[in-house]
């Protein structure tokens, strides 16, 4: 019989059930890429937030439908757009819409810098 050492506790669900209350509607699954057929079967399979947190069977979001040990990541959005990554870990990190607009500000700056740079010479 094969003995697990080092098995790993999925913490997804807690995490899950926060960004719930918080407005995040959907989940996409995202595989890990490490040559798994039963993680890549699940590849940008996608679910309703609540439908996925209700339908569990265990506390263990990610690993009950894949196995135990998964690296695979959850894509959660919300209906404005922002995303949060989440992993048996717990989460990874959030992205707000707002970020990429803020860059696109910036670029007449660049330019108007560059052009006076360009007049000095
Ligand atoms: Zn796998
Ligand atoms: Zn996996």
């Amino acid at each position: 019989m094969c003995l697990i050492t080092a098995a790993n506790k999925d913490d997804s669900l807690i995490v899950l059930q926060e960004l719930l209350n918080s407005g995040y509607t959907e989940v996409t699954w995202v595989y890990d890429g490490f040559k798994c057929p039963k993680c890549r079967s699940l590849d940008g399979k996608k679910w309703k937030l609540a439908d996925f947190i209700k339908n569990l069977q265990y506390e263990a979001p990610i690993f009950e439908k894949s196995h135990v040990n998964c690296g695979c990541k959850l894509i959660v959005k919300k209906v404005n757009g922002e995303t949060a990554v989440v992993d048996w870990t717990g989460i990874k990190q959030i992205q707000k819409k707002s970020e990429p607009v803020k860059k696109q500000k910036e670029k007449p700056i660049e330019k108007k810098n560059w052009f006076q740079k360009l007049l000095h010479i």
